[in-house]
């Protein structure tokens, strides 16, 4: 059985207290390893091991050095890609296609693409008059913050996690994760890599463990962390605000969402299906700019549906290791429950189920696994709960419309604002609707297209902040105003 520890001051370490939980593989159900959960005293450790490094060779690094070697951790992650790949399929279930083309390349990506971008900070400067007539100068310089929380979850763990301690680490902070409990292994992988490419003992720390109760909770407790920077869902994000309320202390929050899909009938039919369906299907439907909520210009409508249903059931469910499984199963068995809730809610409303809504019949070695089926609705009211809350699964619901106006009316019916698509080949439309659609990220004709440059986050209950580019190296940086009386 395989021992996932903590990774404290550039050490695995064991729980003091011998606890540990544990993890299984979603598409078997079975046990593969035991974690070691953190109590107050390894998060403790891991906070001073972080506050220490603040002070050691890390500190005293140019950005240049802190950059080539970040750097080595991106290609430590390349190098040893067949590691992290088998790691992360095991954890989360996902088709070893998809995470050979997202989660691991990106993870080393958020290395390299920090570690080059902090060199073009700019800061501001202002001259001033003063009454003698000689002035004064005005300029700024950004510093780290200090240690960082960080706090992420399990849908793309490497990439999401990475996506923070990569700028935490190019703008000179240290980092202590707590990884989500069903996904501990790559976060704890990343040790090995970290002391192998040079980063001092210290600068990045992982503590393995739950949420509330447990690691997540002492890590927001804890006071000598200076900021937080979490994803996960909006009921945790206002949990951790509350927690860092204490101290005063800044929070970046990337939540939940339930984002819209708008196809008008005057879009590129096969480009629009097949986005849509990556947009619905990918990940098993756990990525958080998914689309749950599809809305089809009336004349296209029957016809965009059978374009949906036809693609849902060509979808392979199999494991990580079968090559031609496009869809994996949910990342736990509670998740499914929770997955499978919704699936009941959809029929006790009244939905008409296009296609699957239950639990695929897969072989005997399969069988313990969190497998349900791809499934598309039609025919649900605007305020059910299938259509109003994240559910975070393979499903859609999809609804008619008529006018513009009424799309963007639908699609701005949320409590969420994380993100939207449309299609259309109506130049003017696309720029019309995009301008007033609530959400921090909007795709024209595509989806998840990210350039790591850009802002990303979410507006309403889908998040505080923006990170990516120089939004992730201003949250990750304090700023500083110097004036000099000339
Ligand atoms: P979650 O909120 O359940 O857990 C996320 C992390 O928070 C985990 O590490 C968990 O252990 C920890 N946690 C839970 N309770 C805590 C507490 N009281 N104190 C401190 N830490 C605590 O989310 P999840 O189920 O892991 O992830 C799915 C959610 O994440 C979905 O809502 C999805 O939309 C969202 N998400 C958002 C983005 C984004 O960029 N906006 C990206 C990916 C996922």
């Amino acid at each position: 059985m395989q021992e996932i520890k903590h990774f404290i001051d550039g050490a695995y370490v064991a729980s003091a207290s011998g606890r540990t939980f544990d993890k299984l593989d979603p598409s078997t159900g079975e046990v593969f390893a035991k974690v070691h959960e953190a109590g107050e005293a390894e998060v403790d450790a891991a906070v001073r091991a972080a506050r220490a490094a603040l002070k050691g060779p890390w500190a005293r690094m140019s950005v240049a050095e802190r950059g080539a070697i970040l750097h080595k951790v991106a290609d430590g992650i390349l190098a040893r890609f067949e590691e992290f790949l088998a790691a992360e399929c095991r954890d989360t279930g996902k088709p070893r296609s998809l995470a050979s083309h997202i989660d691991i390349p990106r993870g080393a990506a958020n290395f390299k693409v920090f570690a080059d971008s902090v060199k073009n900070v700019a800061a501001e400067t202002f001259e001033m008059d003063t009454p003698d007539g000689a002035g004064a100068l005005n300029y700024a310089v950004r510093r780290p913050r200090g240690v960082i929380g960080v706090i992420s979850p399990w849908n793309l763990p490497l990439l999401l996690m990475t996506w923070k301690v990569g700028p935490a680490l190019a703008c000179g902070n240290t980092v202590v994760v707590k990884p989500s409990e069903e996904t501990p292994s790559t976060a704890a992988l990343l040790g090995e890599v970290m002391n192998a490419a040079g980063v001092p003992k210290g600068v990045y720390n992982v503590v393995q463990g739950l949420g509330g109760n447990s690691a997540g909770e002492f890590l927001t407790a804890h006071p000598d962390v200076d900021a937080f920077t979490f994803t996960g869902e909006t009921g945790t994000g206002e949990t951790i605000m509350r927690a860092a309320s204490r101290g005063v202390r800044p929070v970046s929050l990337e939540l939940g969402g339930k984002n819209a899909g708008i196809v008008f009938a005057d879009c590129d039919l096969d480009k629009a299906v097949e986005g849509t369906l990556r947009s619905v299907f990918a990940n098993s439907g756990q990525v958080c700019l998914g689309t749950e909520r599809l809305y089809v210009q009336r004349p296209l409508f029957e016809a965009f549906v059978a374009r949906l249903k036809a693609g849902a059931e060509a979808l392979v469910i199999g494991a990580p290791d079968d090559p031609k499984a496009t869809l994996g199963p949910l990342v736990s068995l509670t998740h499914r429950e929770k997955v499978l809730s919704y699936y009941q809610q959809a029929r006790d409303q009244g939905a008409t189920v296009v296609t699957g809504g239950g639990v695929p019949d897969m072989p005997s070695a399969l069988a313990g696994g969190a497998w349900v089926q791809p499934t598309l609705w039609t025919d649900l009211p605007d305020d059910s709960s299938v259509v109003t809350e994240e559910i975070f699964g393979p499903c859609c619901h999809i609804r008619p419309f008529d006018s513009e106006e009424e799309a963007v009316a639908l699609a701005n019916d949320t409590r969420y604002g994380l993100s939207a698509t449309l299609w259309t080949e109506n130049l003017g439309r696309a720029h019309r609707v995009a301008g007033q659609l609530e959400a921090g990220i909007i795709w024209v004709n595509s989806w998840f297209l990210r350039d790591l440059r850009t802002a990303f986050g979410g507006s309403k209950q889908s998040g505080i902040g923006r990170e990516g580019g120089v939004h992730s190296l201003e949250f990750y940086t304090e700023l500083k105003n110097i004036c000099v009386k000339l």
